[in-house]
């Protein structure tokens, strides 16, 4: 239930309970009810309408405050605060959990002031209002996270996560199944009031990233700030049944980023990646998918000698699994990470 992580941005995982409810094309595959319904027999007994909940063991409980006081230790070895992303199989903001769970969640949270609590969450619409409950405001410790995984949830749930006030915001753009334009939500000048001041010479009347009110105010004191997105991490599909992602997409928000100062984060291709990334002859029948008409095609690429997956700008991707296909995207890792 935690772990020090696998996850490539969090040093830890910790799962406060277990189970959650599909709510959109970004749950098509979920590994978590996968996992769910492998350990209870073949049937997802924790996922759904209706279903159960289940809450970890106090045991799992008490790891955050072991990590929380090992932090001096982490801080000397690694410069940094320890990451702990919750939660990776279920999620905070699911309406069946007991709202007394969230409640000693935040309790939690606020007891391990040493970390830096990653809530990423689907559901981003209802943090306001379970978080006005309890504890009122989002704790300091929060990175506040939403996912989203195409353009059309984009333009859902961006603005959500903008108006929510939180130290730390970030978009997981996980498993991206199509392209997705930023720029409304990026604000180039740094310094975008969202129009809350009556004569603002920061941004043009018409800049394309002014979206709405806020009502944040600057970490120094000075006055408004905009609400900004802090982090954004991509990346493709793993496991059973995983779609494809279009290199131009992961591209494409790579220089968005790149171009207004986001910190960028290249999680992994996952199952399909270009020939580049697969490397080497084939030994066994590649299923393949070309991106034509938009829209994938799929098809096979069987082996002749030693023949090698052909490397060329064509959006050709080979299902050659998330080990081999790795996190390089045109030839390295992206890694950054907003400051903590
Ligand atoms: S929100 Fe996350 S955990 Fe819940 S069903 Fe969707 S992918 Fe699975």
């Amino acid at each position: 239930m935690s772990e020090n992580s696998k996850i490539e941005w969090t040093d830890h995982t910790f799962n406060p309970w277990e189970g959650c409810q599909k709510v959109g094309p970004g749950c098509d595959n979920c590994y978590a009810e996968t996992r769910n319904a492998r350990y209870a027999g073949g049937t997802a007994i924790n996922w759904g309408p209706g279903a159960p909940r289940r809450r970890t063991s106090e045991a799992n409980w008490r790891k955050p405050r072991a990590w929380n006081a090992a932090h001096a230790e982490f801080f000397a070895a690694h410069g940094r605060r320890q990451r702990v992303f919750c939660a990776s199989l279920a999620d905070v903001f699911d309406n069946a959990i007991d709202p007394a769970w969230r409640e000693e969640l935040f309790k939690l949270i606020n007891e391990t002031p040493n970390l830096d609590w990653l809530l990423l969450t689907k559901r981003i619409g209802n943090v306001p209002m379970m978080v006005s409950v309890i504890p009122g405001h989002l704790p300091d410790n929060v990175w506040l996270g939403a996912t989203i995984v195409n353009q059309e949830e984009a333009d859902r749930d961006i603005e959500k996560l903008l108006m929510t006030p939180a130290r730390r915001r970030f978009l997981s753009i996980e498993p991206l199944l199509g392209p997705v334009d930023l720029l409304a939500w990026f604000d180039p000048t740094g310094n975008c009031c969202m129009q809350e001041m009556q004569s603002c010479e920061n941004c043009p009347a018409d800049a394309p990233w002014i979206h709405g009110p806020t009502t944040e105010y600057a970490e120094d004191g000075s006055g408004y700030s905009s609400p900004e997105i802090d982090w954004v991490i991509v990346g493709g599909e793993s496991g059973p049944g995983a779609r494809p992602m279009h290199p131009d997409w992961a591209r494409d928000i790579r220089d968005q980023c790149e171009a207004v100062g986001v910190p960028f984060l290249f999680k992994q291709w996952g199952e399909w990646a270009p020939g580049e990334s697969c490397g080497g002859p084939l030994t066994r029948t590649e299923r393949t998918a070309d991106w034509w008409d938009g829209k994938w095609m799929f098809g096979e690429l069987t082996p002749k000698g030693s023949e090698s997956i052909h490397y060329d700008d064509e959006p050709v991707l080979y299902r050659c699994g998330k080990k081999k296909a790795g996190r390089h995207l045109d030839g390295r890792t992206h890694d950054d990470f907003p400051k903590a």
